[in-house]
């Protein structure tokens, strides 16, 4: 048995050899960008172009896919050998509740992430270049050239050049951005940005495939609050000191490939690979550390939108922290206010997913609001409708009293 799992093991690794092999091959061949192969426009969808651009793509999910069979792999075999015990090594035990179909938040929150990805991608193709100078703070990338909107990361990212543009210029992005960040905040992290919805594809493919996933403790959270800051520090100075954050920019070796730019993927797309593999085995990774995500964050105080804590509803459960993709602890802790049944519980983290109030089960313990008005509150109908155990109707015949 034992020999079984080291062959498997061994031919993982050749894969994932064989994978990185190909993954470097084709950066060397395909076309970098500003170069002489440089496209005003993508390739017409579903053509050989179209394919030839997928291509770093596809090797991205492959090499993602490798890592994730070789994790799965390593801790098996480790299980076996007991030296890793469930519950002490931050590895949660697999959850056998299936969660049921249930229409409301959730449901128009992966809509509108569906059809933001669509647009912040094939948007310009769908509908020429009318929006263009609208700066959006998100994953509009600028490589991809058909894009529906200006990016406002890049200019975040490259201060050097915004500050080089004309004030009016300086002014309308500045603009642009408070309005974006006062009337959506993070709502645009929860349901906008490309690169959140890739993250929940694949925590969702993890579920689905019944894999367990991983938690982290409060230190854990406090290394990844650390390694934001120097993200922070690298995405907004990188460009004074003649470098360029899109030359390691995950998203940019995603969107323009798929709207069928060729590009050359560099350290971004090995960038992604760490992405899609840290956001299957915990819910959004990578936003944790996100500097852009960050910077929209700064606004949440002014933000339309409000996370809302009635602490008398509350029984202190905890469920909220667990299910939070932020780790936002103060959402379970805080019960203190000028009126503790409308706290607002709202941080610079929270990116408005809603999964806090979805798994809470006490009546309005949670609520987020717009303008005050609630637009999703925590129902404990909800919640048992997609979380209770379905009743054994043969219970009675096995001479169970309960299901
Ligand atoms: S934190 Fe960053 S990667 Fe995550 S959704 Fe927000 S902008 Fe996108
Ligand atoms: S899940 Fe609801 S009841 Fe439980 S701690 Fe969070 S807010 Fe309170
Ligand atoms: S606090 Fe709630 S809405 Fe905010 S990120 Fe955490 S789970 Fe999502």
């Amino acid at each position: 048995m034992k020999k079984k799992v080291i062959g498997k093991i061994l031919f993982a690794a050749f894969a994932a050899a064989l994978c990185a092999g190909a993954y470097f091959a084709a950066d060397i061949t395909f076309f970098q960008f500003g170069g002489e192969e440089y496209q005003e426009t993508g390739a017409a969808l579903f053509t050989s172009e179209w394919f030839s651009a997928m291509l770093p793509f596809g090797l991205i999910l492959l090499v993602s896919a490798v890592c994730i069979a070789l994790d799965v792999l390593l801790r098996k075999l480790l299980y076996k050998k007991k030296k890793l015990p469930v519950g002490k090594t931050g590895i949660t035990a697999r959850d056998k509740r299936k969660k049921r179909f249930v229409f409301g938040f959730e449901t128009v929150r992966w809509g509108v992430m569906i059809l933001s990805f669509a647009l912040l991608i094939y948007g310009g193709r769908l509908f020429g270049t009318v929006f263009t100078n609208v700066q959006l703070p998100v994953f509009a990338c600028p490589y991809n050239l058909e894009q529906l909107t200006n990016a406002g990361c890049y200019y975040f990212s490259h201060l050097d050049v915004l500050f080089s543009e004309s004030w009016q210029a300086i002014l309308a992005f500045f603009g642009t951005f408070l309005v974006c960040a006062v009337l959506l905040g993070r709502v645009l992290c929860g349901f906008v940005c490309p690169m959140g919805f890739l993250q929940d594809v694949a925590h969702e493919a993890r579920q689905a495939l019944h894999i367990e996933g991983i938690s982290l403790n409060e230190k854990m959270y406090a290394v990844l609050r650390l390694v934001k800051w120097v993200m922070l520090i690298i995405f907004l100075g990188v460009g004074f000191i003649g470098g360029n954050f899109c030359d390691f920019c995950p998203a940019a070796a995603v969107s323009p490939a798929l709207a069928g730019f060729k590009l050359s993927l560099g350290l971004g797309g090995f960038i992604m690979v760490i992405v899609l593999v840290s956001g299957f085995f915990k819910r959004r990774c990578f936003c944790n550390v996100c500097p852009l995500g960050f910077i929209l964050g700064l606004t949440h105080k002014l933000s339309l939108f409000k996370l809302k804590k009635n602490a008398v509803a509350c029984t202190e459960c905890g469920a909220c922290y667990e299910a939070c993709p932020m780790g936002i602890k103060s959402i379970f802790t805080e019960r203190e206010g000028k009126d503790i049944k409308k706290l607002d519980v709202t941080t610079s983290d929270c990116i408005m997913c809603g999964e806090c109030v979805r798994r809470c089960p006490e009546n309005n313990a949670l609520a987020i609001t717009f303008c005050g008005k609630k637009i999703y509150n925590a129902d404990r109908m909800k919640f048992m409708k997609q979380y209770a155990p379905k009743p054994d109707k043969y219970a009675p015949f096995r001479g169970k009293d309960k299901p």
